[in-house]
């Protein structure tokens, strides 16, 4: 079974490392790379001087500012390794970024997404045109395209490129695999949104000088609800996951979801669940397909005049998502929430709601609050989550490959 040789393996392994370090801290002298990765100073030759032969990494000396001494040499990604394109799905449009080797975002444009019923079929059309277009304009060689990175809300095949179910496009799968196969011979990889953003957390944790890494968890708030959870154990292995939180039944026979099913917590704290409560509109009327952010601005602003039946649809969707979360943190751990998305504009109005659900569970009792943050910039989380997690499967692709 085993085709490489075990030093091939662990050779393979260091370089990964290696790379994995030139990622998180940039350009990185010999000692540097040594020291972050634990690797000998003859191993850390070896490697650099098999990557740099390769084109995957290069050299820049830097004389020390007082002019005298030895130039200080480092190594960094080289930019025209590969390319990656970024494809990002969202409610109302498809976001195009293409992305060299070293992180650098190059081009990026956006494009409506029209709302058409008979959308699958026409929507991955418009995909396979909007990255053409994104090669033409930056005159690259198709096959420098090394990955495409492509994230949506709802949810996502995780060993394949199969979107299953989504709030755009209901029950219409997506095989991106199949759809884009013929023209790329990138890898294609489909992620759903929130599990980006929980990744991107997590580096960023990973990053920090906090205590260290623990798990975590993101909560986006919109129109839909996601959800991404990143697990430590105790041995530092990490598990990445997007739980089917927005569809958890939060009411037996409750409210008419988007999904079709009637309970859901989407159905209490997505846009169209504020909007239909605060109208007092009957809750088995069929989800708006889409509310734009100014109609619930006009209810959160009456919500802080007093309005009742508005601050009401606010704290009743707080209650969903609290209890959602407490039911969530009883089959795991305590750990830190992080909320993003649009949705963070009525943090004020849901947080009363989020805390009194919260509170009802035992757990809560027992071992105290999560703690609730905010962070507003949810698009950069999801490209950061994209870079991280694909720069890293382009790394150990080539390396696998072999270095020649
Ligand atoms: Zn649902």
């Amino acid at each position: 079974m085993l085709t490489k040789s075990s030093t091939e393996l662990v050779r393979q392994r260091n370089s990964v490392l290696a790379l994995a370090a030139l990622r998180r801290h940039g350009a990185l002298s010999h000692t540097e790379i040594a020291d972050f990765t634990g690797l000998s100073s003859a191993t850390i030759s070896a490697i650099t001087a098999d990557l740099e032969k390769a084109g995957v990494i290069e050299k820049s000396e830097q004389q020390a500012a007082s002019g005298r001494g030895r130039p200080r040499v480092q190594f960094r990604q080289r930019r025209d390794c590969g390319y990656l394109i970024v494809v990002i799905i969202s409610s109302d449009g498809v976001q195009y970024s293409l992305v060299d080797y070293a992180g650098t975002l190059i081009d990026r444009f956006s494009e409506e997404r029209s709302h058409d019923p008979d959308g699958a079929a026409r929507f991955t059309e418009a995909v396979r045109d909007g990255l053409e277009r994104l090669l033409s304009r930056s005159r690259i060689a198709r096959d420098k395209v090394l990955l495409i990175s492509i994230s949506s809300k709802g949810l996502v095949r995780s060993d394949e490129a199969v979107l299953l179910w989504s709030p755009i496009f209901g029950n219409d799968q997506i095989d991106f695999e199949v759809a884009l196969r013929l023209d790329w011979q990138a890898r294609i990889v489909l992620d759903n949104e929130t599990l980006l953003v929980a990744a991107a957390l997590d580096a960023r944790e990973e990053g920090g000088s906090g205590e260290g890494p623990r798990s975590l968890a993101a909560l986006s708030l919109g129109h839909s609800i996601g959800l991404g959870i990143v697990r430590r154990s105790g041995a530092g292995e990490r598990e990445i996951a997007a739980p089917n939180f927005g569809h958890m039944l939060h009411m037996p026979n409750g409210g008419l979801c988007r999904c079709g099913s009637r309970g859901c917590i989407e159905a209490y704290a997505g846009f169209y669940a504020i909007l239909r409560m605060a109208f007092e509109v009957p809750d088995d009327t069929i989800p708006a397909k889409f509310v734009p952010v100014s109609e619930l601005d006009k209810i959160a602003q009456r919500a802080r005049q007093g309005h009742r039946m508005s601050s009401f649809a606010f704290r009743q969707a707080g209650i969903a998502l609290g209890n959602g979360l407490s039911r969530l943190l009883s089959l795991t751990e305590r750990m830190p929430v992080t909320i993003t998305g649009p949705g963070t504009r009525y943090f004020d109005l849901l947080r009363p709601g989020i805390e009194e659900g919260l509170a009802q569970s035992h757990l809560v009792r027992m071992e105290g609050m999560p703690e609730l943050r905010v962070v507003l910039d949810e698009p950069m989380l999801v490209f950061e989550g994209h870079l991280n997690r694909a720069l890293s499967v382009i790394d150990g692709d080539i390396v696998e490959a072999g270095l020649g």
